[in-house]
């Protein structure tokens, strides 16, 4: 994993529809310094609002994982999320004119292809990494979501689902650029005939459409153009994890394993490394003059308390450090 923080060279913009409101929304991203993290800002308001991208700040997980600063939003943060970790990015401001991130094609494709021609940056700062010391397990049900130490970041996911298409998939990879862009960036999210049929009446799933989703019904693919990978289901809830744990604030070392999971667990499991500081430490990889590198432990889990981001976001923006509840 890389031992420096990272952003990008030049800012970059896009545009498309967002998938629950059906609306329009322009992006861009900007490079930003050290220790920033990633950080959302509505720009479509009377004033600016920035909401950093910490799992403080999720106020939803239904259908995809919500933002929010007081009544502002920014939702379906999750595919571009997972681009920007899965590339190595940690320090970027994603400026946006509406209230979701778009869809693209329901992939972290399109997001890693205009990171790309923004090139990555490599920073004077030390990465801080949160390296998982004892396993953490979440179960809901037959949901399981654990993370275990692991030298290096590693998800393992599996999924069941009651269709002839789908059934039991299974997929684990060892996370990096090359990796992520090859096995699971490309993966698109998908939904169900029904579902997809049964949100619309509702209000949501407003921009679906088999350009930005995979929609299966009884019998069949709708999408003419097929699957991407056998196994593109799978893959997707891990581009979803990947997006989710991006909200931990800084790269994991650890294993996670994933077993019909979704954004929901993924927060409980975030939730769950935020109380638990005994089973994880904030390391960063220090320079030793030679061309090795050493670990070094930067805050003991003690002095970090429950407080996950001391480095990544303001103490002006953290909740109020100890016990404060956290938003349902
Ligand atoms: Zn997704």
């Amino acid at each position: 994993m890389d031992t420096w923080q990272h952003t990008i060279k030049k800012t970059v913009s896009f545009a498309g529809i967002g998938l629950h409101s059906g609306n329009t929304v322009k992006l861009y991203i900007k490079p930003a310094g050290p220790n920033t993290g990633i950080r959302f800002v509505r720009t479509d308001l009377h004033q600016d609002v920035m909401i950093p991208a910490t799992l403080y700040r999720v106020s939803d997980t239904r259908l995809a994982t919500t933002l929010a600063k007081d009544d502002v939003k920014v939702s379906t943060t999750e595919h571009l999320l997972a681009a920007l970790a899965g590339m190595g990015i940690d320090n970027v401001v994603v400026e946006l004119d509406n209230d979701e991130v778009p869809i693209m094609d329901g992939s972290a494709a399109p997001f890693v292809h205009v990171l790309r021609k923004a090139g990555r940056l490599r920073q004077k700062s030390a990465r801080v990494l949160l390296r998982i010391t004892r396993r953490i397990e979440v179960k809901n049900g037959d949901s399981v979501v654990a993370i275990e130490p692991h030298d290096g970041f590693k998800v393992s996911g599996e999924i069941d689902f009651d269709h002839h298409l789908v059934r039991k998939q299974r997929f684990a990879v060892e996370v990096d650029p090359e990796t992520f862009m090859k096995e699971i960036a490309s993966a698109r999210t998908f939904g169900f005939l029904h579902e997809v049929e049964f949100l619309r009446r509702n209000g949501k799933a407003l921009g679906g459409s088999l350009d930005n989703a995979i929609v299966i019904d009884r019998s069949e693919i709708l999408n003419a153009e097929g699957l991407r990978f056998a196994d593109e289901f799978v893959r997707h809830k891990l581009l979803d994890l990947i997006g989710d744990l991006a909200l931990l604030g800084c790269p994991v070392l650890g294993h996670i394993t994933a077993t019909k999971a979704g954004h929901a667990q993924h927060l409980q499991l975030m939730r769950e490394i935020a109380d638990h500081p005994e089973c994880w430490q904030l390391v960063k990889w220090a320079d030793n003059g030679e061309e090795g590198v050493l670990e070094k432990v930067v805050m003991t889990t003690r002095a970090a308390g429950n407080k996950i981001l001391p480095y990544l976001v303001p103490p002006q923006v953290m909740p109020a450090a100890n016990g404060a509840p956290l938003p349902a």
